[in-house]
């Protein structure tokens, strides 16, 4: 058999991490099994459904690199792979159920429902659908169709019966179905209900395996006992554990970014974001915690996944993202880092302005955690004195007692050295470090602040080497004659 897996992302709202650990779990078992990983658009909540919503999924699954062998955007024998393509097939299924009197026609009002509903619940009653319509003989609620009274259309739940199965990553489940009412299958304006759709396309596309998340748990029976009425064959099914945050709440807005689209803003790698979240509910044996995205494939099982809820734990995803960033081989970091640099430099570089970037880049790459970091340390270098000498600079410099001593005495140096490389620049900043009496810190913070307008930036001798004689002189010059 081989195993045909999907995930089916509702477009009622921007990629989401969630979607993406469930879209990679999906894919890595399709790979690793060798089967089909299949993409569905679940869009029967056409009032809350939005193409650019779509659009914004299938670019995360893209850029993630969860490629699909099947569905929107590339095909495959089952037409289009949106729901709301397949209004048609939905409901020749609910009219097939009913002639085979598995489901039934359901005229209640929804006002009757509501009320029935309330005082079930007074009563202290389940509130599920209490059965009434399913009593009406076949033929009268054939002969009210005819005659034109609305009626959505329920599933006849197997009653005595449970459903029992196993579920990958829960073990056995077995829920009787004394608590699993009559659901809807179609409205009575003939949309399906989720219950309907998503069974229908499963059946329909030899969905093997269905691996979402643990939320989808309570409707899990409904859809086996459907398939079933189908004439289908059973998925094997995987419940996914949600996804929490540090504070044991789940996952939400409050805990930070949710889009993926926000990690690619915020300068996120997707090799490191997939290898993150692939540790989200999963392990493979061993503590490693870094490994490609072929290591994933090769060992993941869905029968790993943990049933406890994962952590989504920001500061780690940073530090593997670091990782990652440091991995890169140089021209790669060089090529994503190029838009971040030009960005901050507020103009595209010139091949002198890129050789000043290049000089540095190594330094640079070791200390990025995400690439947006990049802009921050490197604007120094593309920038005129004014924008690094400013009155607040000024302030910070003369907070050091021997700032002006200090740049004095680097600009007589740094004037009569006679290679302005890091070393030489080491070398006599170092002497000078001695002829004053000062410790690194005190003595070349001035002169850090006056050339790059920050207290943090990358290594200040390197920096001096890349930003050139003139440019640091110019500098010093325009901090000593404002202090
Ligand atoms: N469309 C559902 C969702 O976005 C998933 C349905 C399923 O996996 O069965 O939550």
């Amino acid at each position: 058999m081989t195993t045909r897996l999907r995930v089916a992302p509702s477009p009622t709202g921007a990629m989401h991490v969630g979607t993406g650990r469930t879209a990679l779990f999906n894919w890595l078992f399709a790979r690793h099994t060798g089967g089909t990983f299949i993409v569905r658009i679940d869009d029967t909540d056409t009032a809350r459904s939005e193409k650019a919503f779509e659009d914004d999924i299938l670019a995360g699954l893209r850029w993630l690199g969860l490629d699909w062998d099947e569905g929107v955007g590339v095909g495959g024998p089952h037409g289009s792979y949106r729901q709301s393509d397949r209004y048609g097939r939905y409901e020749e299924v609910a009219e097939k159920l009913i002639a085979e009197e598995t489901a039934y026609p359901c005229f209640c009002t929804p006002g009757e429902l509501e009320t029935r509903r309330a005082e079930a619940e007074a009563a202290g009653r389940p509130p599920g659908y209490d059965g009434r319509c399913r009593a009406i003989d076949a033929v009268d609620a054939r002969h009210r169709r005819n005659a034109g009274e609305r009626a959505a259309v329920r599933f006849k739940m197997p009653r005595p019966g449970t459903t029992e199965f196993v579920d990958l990553v829960r073990g056995e489940i077995r829920v009787d179905h004394q608590h699993v009412d009559d659901f809807v299958l179609l409205r009575s304006d003939r949309r399906p209900t989720y219950h309907l759709a998503s069974t229908v396309d499963d059946v329909d596309y030899e969905i093997t395996h269905v691996a979402r998340g643990e939320d989808l748990l309570p409707s899990t029976p409904r859809h086996v006992q459907l398939t079933l009425a189908m004439g289908g064959k059973e998925a094997t099914y995987a419940h996914i554990p949600l996804i929490n945050g540090p504070d044991g709440k789940r996952l939400s807005k409050r805990h930070g970014a949710q889009g993926v689209t926000e990690y690619v803003d915020a300068g996120y790698l997707p090799e490191a974001l997939v290898n993150y979240l692939s540790l989200l509910g999963w392990s493979p044996s061993g503590d490693a915690s870094i490994f490609p995205v072929t290591e994933s494939i090769r060992l993941f099982e869905l029968t790993d996944v943990q049933k406890n809820p994962a952590v989504f734990d920001r500061a780690k995803l940073d530090w593997m993202n670091g990782e990652y960033v440091r991995a890169l081989p140089s021209d790669r970091f060089n090529d994503l880092a190029a838009p971040y640099v030009e960005q901050a430099a507020g103009h595209p570089l010139s091949p002198e302005e890129w050789s000043r970037f290049e000089q540095l880049s190594p330094l640079i790459q070791e200390r990025a955690k995400l690439l947006t970091d990049i802009g921050d340390q490197v604007r120094f270098l593309f920038v005129d004195h004014d924008t690094v000498v400013t009155p607040e600079t000024i302030g910070i410099i003369v907070s050091f007692p021997e700032a002006k001593p200090i740049i004095e005495n680097a600009i007589e140096r740094l004037t009569s050295l006679a290679e302005f490389d890091h070393e030489s620049i080491e070398t006599s900043l170092r002497g000078m470090l001695d002829e004053l009496g000062l410790n690194a810190r005190k003595g070349l913070q001035p002169l850090r602040v006056a050339i790059t307008g920050s207290t943090v930036s990358p290594p200040l001798f390197e920096s001096m080497a890349a930003l050139g004689r003139e440019t640091v002189l110019d500098r010093l010059d325009a901090a000593r004659s404002r202090m």
